[in-house]
């Protein structure tokens, strides 16, 4: 049987609150269940809103629910180099293009096209609309050109070019649960196409979400993606990047996520209670636990 590895995922621009314990917890259970490993990665691509102390309490928190990652975390801002070659890559197959259109513009073409028709413009699995121009629109030499002259852009994946490279249905394998951790799981459609253009890079941030998760969790050997129900659709737009850049697919589990009282995803930027006002209170990670109906403790499964 091949290693279970797994990981826990933050960006360092927020207290940590429940959502993350859980996900976190789940993870480091399900890695002492399966002898595996489990590692820390801090998503810190965005160098403007994440901070070290951040950081620095994403590792106390982890201590004080009574989690030990394997190793030293993969600190994302250190790898912009493997991203790069990732993308290069991509751009060398012909599938990335330069757009110059800014926020503003793309909300104005969105807004017409939603007085023109009375209908809401087509939008991705997130809820935001989608890329309303097209790589036509400009010659591949004028986009050159105006990349070259410094004009700002972001880099874009040609959806329509990606596809044709995918070579028929591209699938992922989902466990519905984490018990016995390593069943192959399964196996689910992706549906990239639902997220149009996105984009792989910006000029100030030269990579991406979509991008970096999936170069890293494959320099991670990452076997199993445990990780919240928000980002299941985005598995889709990883999936097809796993195969243009011919990395392998981890399984994944997409679990529950935990909701505030009025039934919201908690979120760093609404401040929902984060874990240090929890710890402050007096609570123990053990009382976590129970909280998120967590058994108080997992042992390895013996082997067979
Ligand atoms: N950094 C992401 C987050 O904090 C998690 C990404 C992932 O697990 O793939 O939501």
């Amino acid at each position: 049987m091949s290693a279970f590895i797994c990981r826990f995922a933050p960006s360092p621009n927020g207290r940590l609150h429940l959502g993350h314990a859980f996900s976190a917890l789940l993870n480091a259970d399900a890695a002492r269940a399966a002898h595996g490993t489990f590692l820390l990665r801090i998503e810190d691509i965005d160098t403007t809103r994440c901070r070290p102390e951040y950081e620095q309490a994403i590792g106390e928190d982890l201590a004080w629910l009574g989690i030990v990652p394997a190793d030293a975390p993969r600190r994302q801002s250190a790898h912009f180099a493997d991203y790069a070659a990732a993308l290069e890559r991509l751009e060398r197959m012909g599938l990335v293009y330069p757009c110059f259109e800014s926020r503003a513009e793309i909300a104005r073409k969105v807004a017409e096209h939603e007085a023109r028709t009375g209908r809401p413009a087509p939008r991705d699995p997130d809820g935001a609309p989608l890329y309303p121009f097209s790589r036509t629109d400009l010659s591949d030499a004028v986009r050159r050109q105006r990349r070259a002259a410094g004009e700002p852009f972001v880099l874009r994946l040609d959806m329509a070019a990606a596809l044709g490279h995918s070579g028929g249905a591209l699938f992922w394998h989902e466990l519905d649960s984490l018990s016995p951790a390593c069943a192959s799981g399964t196996p689910l459609v992706a549906e990239p196409a639902a997220w149009g253009d996105v984009v792989l890079a910006r000029r100030d941030t030269p990579t991406s979400y979509h991008l970096s998760v999936v170069v890293d969790d494959a320099m991670q050997s990452i076997s199993h993606v445990i990780r919240g129900q928000d980002l299941k659709a985005a598995t889709s737009v990883h999936v097809l990047l796993q195969h243009l850049l011919r990395l392998p697919s981890p399984i994944y589990h997409h679990h529950r996520l935990i909701l505030d009282e009025q039934g919201r995803k908690l979120s760093k930027s609404r401040d929902s209670t984060s874990l240090k006002v929890l710890r402050d209170q007096g609570m123990s990670g053990a009382d976590v636990r129970s909280m998120l109906g967590l058994p108080a403790s997992v042992q390895p499964t013996p082997s067979t």
